[in-house]
């Protein structure tokens, strides 16, 4: 599975276990960087001794399925996180691990927490349990405490301008807005790595704001990296001929 580079990045944490207590997660796409957080979430709790994340074993499945017990993802409540969020938080994190080695805390739009929730929650982040992890995803730095931001280990994701397409994948995106069906599954299944065909067309979509297409190539993405096989996904977007116009 071709991993993207802030999953490398992680890979090379959990590699050399130099695990830090926080980290920022800025710029980017938003659900990559949701990605990426679940990707180093999985790959903290991995029970596999080969390849983390392995996404078969019981805690990498549970982790995608949003049922494991030591990830917790804090979302806005309407406009912004609220303090009653972070005093939840506060119990939660009270206990150690009661199945994975980390409790993992994702904190999204992390740049909408309100002033006496941001003070509470740096607290935690001052003393942090030594099986704590904090994921913050946020587009900005604008909205978080500098004091917060100090405490996390920066990760920046690349800029949608910075995405490459490449000349074959256009090529391929032509033809799969409506030539035939084995026209197109064959220019698709020609390029080498279906991964990064679609990480491509994700990029092109939102590019142009075509939020319906990115859906649609999100699902796809998100099948082939939970073990889906390629064929099929191929299969199942050439079937659609998926309409880019
Ligand atoms: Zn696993």
């Amino acid at each position: 599975m071709m991993k993207n580079r802030v999953e490398k990045i992680f890979s090379g944490i959990i590699k050399t276990q130099r695990i830090a207590s926080a980290y920022l997660l800025l710029g980017g796409l938003a659900q990559e960087k949701l990605d990426s957080a679940l990707f180093f979430a999985k790959s903290l709790n991995c029970e596999s001794q080969i390849s983390k994340p392995c996404n078969s074993c019981l805690s990498c499945r549970k982790l995608s399925n949003s049922t494991h017990p030591d990830l917790i993802i804090i979302e806005k409540d309407g406009a912004s996180i609220k303090i009653e969020q972070i005093r939840k938080l506060k119990e939660f994190m009270h206990y150690g691990p009661s199945e994975g080695t980390y409790k993992i805390v994702v904190v999204n739009n992390a740049d909408a927490i309100t002033s006496d929730a941001a003070n509470s929650f740096l607290k935690m982040l001052e003393e942090p349990p030594s099986y704590s992890t904090y994921l913050l995803v946020s587009q900005k730095e604008e909205g978080l405490l500098p004091t917060i931001i100090s405490r996390c280990q920066k990760i920046i994701f690349p800029e949608q301008s910075e995405y490459f397409i490449s000349e074959q994948s256009k090529t391929v995106f032509e033809k799969l807005t409506g030539n035939n069906y084995v026209e197109t599954s064959n220019a698709v299944r020609s390029i080498e790595d279906p991964v990064q065909l679609l990480e491509e067309l994700f990029a092109l979509c939102a590019q142009s704001q075509r939020y319906k297409l990115a859906k649609k190539v999100l699902y796809a993405l998100k099948n082939i990296k939970m073990g889906s096989n390629k064929k099929l996904i191929i299969d199942w977007m050439c079937i659609n001929k998926w309409n880019l116009n």
